[in-house]
């Protein structure tokens, strides 16, 4: 959080080319811009060298207990410093355009796994895949997408795109436009961090929407704070009279969710069923008649 942005950094680029200006730089300034070039190294080293992994997180079916679909999330493990969080190499590879690279690898692993698992005849789920805001505005997005879809072999009903408001909010025609023609594909799509962005109840149905993913700071609270509870309740039922079920993230206690199976909340995912899991981990929990 504390990393400093690419406008910052070309800025003590051309004054370190300067002389005399090197007595502005506190030790901590350049630790942390050294640790910033650090990290993007690793993350295009990474890229390079495929030490990106994809992990899946189930999302159960609230009814049936089954796995309904899961999570693609980003793994990034460096041989000396251990895990890198998404949340450090995310913004970062956001802001520097690596992003692409890394969101169309995450994709296609992604795809091409569940591809690999249905024709195993191991899973009957779907796959939801993030997209970060400068991904959901790249022109060629869908074409790149649908173009992986095809190569992979795997059926575009099988994934989900997780969106967050706040990058629909940017251009709202425009955002129409690209989640039509993902839907026209046959893809699902799900918005993510609900509750979190600006968003208006009314846009939302001018959006064509399957899934609202309420965010997990609603659910942390939701046993603590007495408006939380309301909040939740009252996302659900907007969220089902406009035909969209609702996921609820970050379900880490039996409270929560039977909490939420009384709020009829159709889908829950977090620690209390499972972690994101390896490939190798993930297999045998999603066994069709694995029940959570
Ligand atoms: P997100 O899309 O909201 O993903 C859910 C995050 O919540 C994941 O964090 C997951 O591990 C975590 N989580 C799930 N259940 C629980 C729980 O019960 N308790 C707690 N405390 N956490 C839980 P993760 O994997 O660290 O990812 C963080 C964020 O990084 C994601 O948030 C997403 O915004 C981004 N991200 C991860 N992978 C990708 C990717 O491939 N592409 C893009 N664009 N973003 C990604
Ligand atoms: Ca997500
Ligand atoms: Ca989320
Ligand atoms: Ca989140």
């Amino acid at each position: 959080q504390d990393l400093l942005s690419n406008a910052d950094l070309a800025l003590i680029r051309a004054k370190t080319h300067c002389k005399g200006y090197h007595h502005f730089y506190t030790p901590d300034l350049n630790e942390r811009v050294q640790h910033r070039i650090y990290l993007e190294e690793t993350v295009r080293t990474a890229l390079d060298e495929q030490m990106i992994q994809v992990y899946f997180q189930p999302v159960i079916d609230m009814e049936t207990g089954r796995l309904s679909s899961s999570e693609a999330l980003a793994r990034l493990f460096h041989p000396e410093r251990g895990e890198i969080p998404p949340g450090q190499f995310i913004p970062l590879a956001e802001e520097n355009g690596l992003i692409y690279r890394l969101g169309e690898y995450v994709f296609r692993q992604a795809c091409s796994q569940y591809a690999a698992w249905l024709e195993l005849g191991v899973v009957d789920a779907s796959v939801g895949i993030n997209l970060s805001a400068r991904q959901f505005i790249q022109p060629n997005l869908v074409d790149n997408l649908l173009g992986i879809l095809q190569e992979t072999g795997l059926s575009p009903d099988r994934v989900t795109i997780e969106i967050t408001e706040n990058s629909l909010m940017q251009d709202i025609d425009e955002s129409v436009r690209t989640l039509r023609r993902f839907k026209d594909a046959g893809l699902q799509i799900s918005i993510d961090d609900f509750g979190t962005g600006y968003s208006s109840l009314s846009y939302l149905k001018t959006l064509p929407v399957d899934q609202l993913k309420i965010d997990r700071s609603f659910i942390r609270d939701l046993m603590v704070r007495d408006n939380q509870a309301a909040i939740v309740t009252a996302i659900i039922s907007m969220a089902h009279s406009m035909h969209m079920r609702v996921v609820a993230e970050g379900v880490e206690t039996k409270q929560q969710f039977d909490f939420l199976k009384q709020s009829s909340c159709d889908y829950v995912q977090g620690y209390y069923f499972s972690k994101p899991l390896s490939v190798i981990h993930a297999q045998p929990h999603f066994e069709k008649e694995t029940v959570f």
